[in-house]
């Protein structure tokens, strides 16, 4: 069999930025403010600060107003929401990330359910999470989103497909089930507490693999030709970077296969633009599809 084919993130990822960038261009050519995007960081977690300056310069690239917040570890609850209230009440502020994981003593749970949700662009509140599983219109979360891009990109098709996402976080394994279900894929959500998951994962024709263990998934678990998203980042001791999937024995069975890094990684970033620029157009009223392109009809979830 011939090697897979490889989805290149950071090419996809270029993309869409780029069409973010001409939707802002097209915002404020109608004579609207350009979307603002306020992202909070609290404490000094060095893979936090790396993703917020990542996320910071990205958001400049394409023509946003940026307010990065940097805040003490040692910040309290209560000042932390207070923040959040005067970000929400800001009208130039069209999306609030606030980066997580929080230090010890903070509330995540609180912390998101102060956020306006029109206005959660990780769309991790919980008008966010029901509106996904309803197939409402909200913002839905980047990680998610950017790997059914990859996969809608490469022609990968979902209906009827069987899906297995390994991985049930709320911030990647569950809302991927269900943009998948919305798209017509039989999903099954492992983890771990699965059962031979070897065995489920032969069983998928779109294996994704959100788990937080280096190669957990070798080749031998992937069925001949399946598409493979690799959400994993895992940095081994001897400093390389990782994905939860063995991707040199996948590389050798699969149909087409992300890398790490280069695949998921930088369209997370990428779709954190987008709904941002979405949070923008709605509150401008201006038709979302207008200015993000890649809105197509959103599928039914029937
Ligand atoms: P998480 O720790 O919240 O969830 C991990 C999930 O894996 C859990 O649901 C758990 O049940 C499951 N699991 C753990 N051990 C397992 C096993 N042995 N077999 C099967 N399932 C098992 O993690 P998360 O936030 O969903 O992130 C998962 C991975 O994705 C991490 O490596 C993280 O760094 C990465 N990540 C990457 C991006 C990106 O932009 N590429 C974004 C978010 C997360």
């Amino acid at each position: 069999m011939s090697p897979a084919r490889l989805i290149d993130g950071k090419l996809a990822a270029a993309e869409f930025r780029a069409l973010v960038k001409s939707g802002v261009g097209e915002l404020v050519a109608r004579g609207h403010a350009a979307p603002g995007l306020a992202v909070v960081l609290v404490g000094d977690d060095p893979a936090s600060q790396v993703y917020v300056k990542n996320k910071d310069k990205a958001a400049h690239e394409v023509g946003f107003h940026v307010r990065t917040l940097r805040m003490a570890a040692a910040t309290p609850q209560r000042e932390l929401l207070a923040v959040l209230d005067e970000l929400n009440r800001d009208a130039s502020v069209h999306g609030i990330l606030v980066q997580l994981p929080l230090p010890r003593g903070l509330d995540e749970g609180a912390v998101v359910a102060a956020l306006d949700p029109a206005k959660d662009v990780d769309g991790l509140s919980a008008r966010s999470v029901a509106a996904l599983w309803m197939g409402a219109s909200g913002l839905v979360p980047c990680t998610p989103q950017g790997c059914i891009h990859l996969l809608e990109r490469v022609g990968v098709k979902l209906e009827g497909a069987r899906a297995v996402v390994i991985g049930r976080s709320q911030l990647v394994g569950k809302p991927l089930a269900a943009l998948l279900l919305a798209r017509h894929a039989t999903v099954t959500i492992a983890h771990s507490r699965t059962q031979d998951l070897a065995a489920v994962c032969r069983e998928a024709d779109v294996l994704v693999a959100a788990v937080g263990k280096p190669e957990l998934v070798r080749g031998a678990w992937i069925k001949p030709g399946a598409a493979v998203i690799d959400v994993g980042i895992n940095r081994l001791a001897d400093g390389r970077l990782v994905g939860d999937v063995a991707f040199a024995e996948a590389l050798e069975v699969a149909g087409c296969i992300t890398p790490v890094p280069g695949g998921v990684g930088p369209m997370t970033i990428a779709m954190l633009l987008g709904n941002t620029l979405l949070s923008a157009a709605r509150r401008a009223a201006v038709p979302e599809r207008e200015l993000a392109p890649w809105r197509g009809e959103q599928p039914a979830v029937r």
